[in-house]
């Protein structure tokens, strides 16, 4: 019952080029916002939960869905502290503002305007801590699918399909103006379905690693576009 967007935009005193200009700007988000919204959804998942709880299944199982949903909630936190971490590594104040999409409330994590790099930075943080976690997963316990692991289960899960929504989002050009991908894109100077594939392909090689763990082209593939990812902040240097 989680959605999520992330990323910033606020004018900045720096001059991009024409075509970044229009987004560069600096937040990230998710969660809940007005409290009337707030609690509608309180409710419905209040709801699934007492829904889920009635169903008749092993005690055992309920907790191994509950710890799976606890381990995509950590993960959530994860790709959110990602940003706040460097916004602090930058010296730069994070702060809260509302946001919507589709008319579903947020909180957007929001910085004041910084350079292309630092902005490149903050906006691929989230991204960047989720591929992290998952090449430790992966590298560490190739067999996670084999094992009775459902709070790890449930990080690497949220992971990729956090990746693969905002990569579809970027493919789109929708969501809010806050989205991370829009704010790699901008302080890059790039076409941000360019961003969304180098979201996307981390994702579609970790979900394939998941199913094939011997496989060498979806472990080296997940690395180097990985690593490209992280190499285009130099392109964002240069802007
Ligand atoms: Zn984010």
């Amino acid at each position: 019952m989680i959605a999520m967007v992330s990323s910033t935009f606020q004018p900045s005193p720096y001059r991009p080029p024409v075509r970044a200009r229009a987004y560069i700007g600096s937040k990230c988000n998710m969660n809940a916002a007005r409290s009337t919204r707030l609690g509608d959804i309180v409710r419905r998942v209040s709801l699934c939960a007492l829904f889920i709880a009635a169903l008749p299944i092993r005690a055992a199982a309920q907790q191994d869905v509950a710890t799976f949903f606890g381990g995509a909630a950590t993960a959530l936190a994860a790709h959110e502290m990602g940003h706040v971490i460097t916004d602090v590594a930058f010296g730069v104040s994070p702060g809260l503002e509302k946001v919507s999409f589709a008319g579903i409330p947020f909180f957007a994590i929001t910085h004041d305007p910084v350079t292309p790099t630092r902005e490149f930075t903050i906006s691929s943080a989230g991204f960047w801590v989720q591929h992290a976690t998952d090449e430790v997963l992966l590298s560490r316990m190739p067999n996670l699918r084999d094992r009775h692991a459902p709070f790890l289960k449930g990080m690497f899960a949220f992971n990729v399909l956090a990746s693969v929504g905002y990569s579809f989002a970027a493919f789109a050009r929708v969501g809010p103006i806050e989205r991370d991908t829009r704010g790699m894109a901008a302080s890059a100077n790039v076409r941000e379905p360019i961003i969304g594939a180098l979201i996307l392909a981390p994702a579609l090689f970790d979900g394939w690693r998941y199913f094939d763990p011997r496989a060498p082209l979806p472990r080296w593939g997940s690395r180097a576009s990985k690593i490209a990812g992280v190499l285009l902040v130099i392109r964002a240097s240069r802007q």
